[in-house]
């Protein structure tokens, strides 16, 4: 299968602003940002969408979880932000690699688009 553009920001083929690693995630800029913080957290497993994630994928989640809390405070959100994860075509999913938007920095409307 084809890689898809985030797994090759995970392996370094385009460049992305990175704001934190580990050994089982990636966070960056959006580059087509929707509030003045628009962050992406990945997993480095290519997981496809929420309807891909797996009974042992239990702990990488909340890994990921844990890690959006950390993300959260060192970009300075402490006034609030808000997670998105787009799942499918209805959803928004434009690529097939599971992400988190992490959105800060101005007050969220609802309903959302
Ligand atoms: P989604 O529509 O939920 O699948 O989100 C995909 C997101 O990836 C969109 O918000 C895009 O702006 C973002 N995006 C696309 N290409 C890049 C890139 N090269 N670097 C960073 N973010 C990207």
């Amino acid at each position: 299968m084809a890689k898809t553009l985030f797994q090759k920001i995970i392996d370094r083929e385009i460049p992305a602003e990175i704001v934190y690693e580990d050994e089982r995630c990636l966070a960056f800029h959006d580059v087509q940002p929707q509030a003045p913080t628009h962050v992406l957290l990945i997993p480095k497993k290519p997981i496809e969408s929420i309807d891909r994630i797996a009974e042992e994928d239990a702990d990488l989640l909340g890994h990921l979880w844990l890690t959006i809390g950390k993300l959260a405070s060192e970009l300075q959100l402490a006034g609030g932000y808000r997670v998105v994860i787009n799942c499918g075509d209805d959803g928004g999913q434009t690529v097939d690699h599971l992400h988190f938007h992490i959105l800060g920095g101005r007050a969220m409307t609802w309903p959302p688009g």
